[in-house]
């Protein structure tokens, strides 16, 4: 850590780019718009290809994210272009996944009800979501349900001085669903200053938006 509790913690404790990103996304644990540009107006965000300073590059196009029991948000992403090697980058509020037309909170309640035991269907009716759209949610989660227990496990054993480990869970999926509110939780205890980071925020921004994505995590990395 290079001061204080670092905004975009969760990527910061792995030691890669301090902005962690993929597929040219930036993710800002923080959205907050006068925080996004006061960060890039002091040079502080870094571009994930070469570590350049990123500036300020207009905005990418609006789009509605699905949130939880509220209307749609309407993100206008900020965009971001490197001053060194001219690569843009989105600037994305860790509250959405990478490339999901829903919030990270809404893919995660889903997660949590069928760790739960509930089906798909289910879920999609209570979640107002097409049963299909649920169905892949869990398809790709429960594919990658062993490594994301893995990741967010490490995390957790290295965030918190005295670790709980999660208690034994019925499944792959629920095992993983209890390490990430595990390590949630070990976060919030470590830097109690940053206030409420909720769950799926955390895990969202651990995973650099990508707690769904297609290979994420990778087999190995960071599990050693
Ligand atoms: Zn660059």
């Amino acid at each position: 850590m290079r001061r204080g509790p670092p905004r975009d913690l969760l990527a910061k404790l792995w030691g890669g780019p301090p902005e962690l990103t993929l597929g040219g996304v930036v993710l800002t644990v923080n959205g907050d718009g006068a925080l996004v540009e006061r960060r890039l107006a002091g040079g502080e965000l870094a571009c994930p290809g070469c570590g350049g300073v990123l500036g300020g590059w207009g905005h990418a196009r609006p789009r509605p994210v699905r949130v939880l029991d509220r209307p749609d948000a309407g993100l206008v992403p900020r965009r971001s272009r490197c001053r060194q090697c001219g690569a843009t980058h989105v600037l994305l509020p860790a509250w959405c996944l990478s490339r999901r037309a829903d919030a990270g909170a809404v893919i995660g309640a889903a997660l949590e009800a069928a760790a739960a035991g509930a089906g798909h269907r289910t879920i999609a009716a209570v979640l107002g979501r097409p049963a299909s759209t649920v169905r892949g949610w869990l398809r790709r989660f429960a594919a990658r349900a062993e490594e994301v227990r893995a990741f967010f496990t490490v995390l957790l054993a290295r965030t918190s001085p005295d670790p709980v480990m999660p208690a034994a869970a019925a499944g792959p999926v629920a095992a993983a669903v209890s390490a990430i509110a595990g390590a949630a939780v070990a976060v919030a205890q470590r830097w109690p200053e940053l206030g409420t980071v909720p769950v799926w925020t955390a895990a969202s921004a651990a995973s650099g938006g990508l707690l769904i994505a297609p290979g994420w995590p990778g087999q190995g990395r960071n599990t050693s």
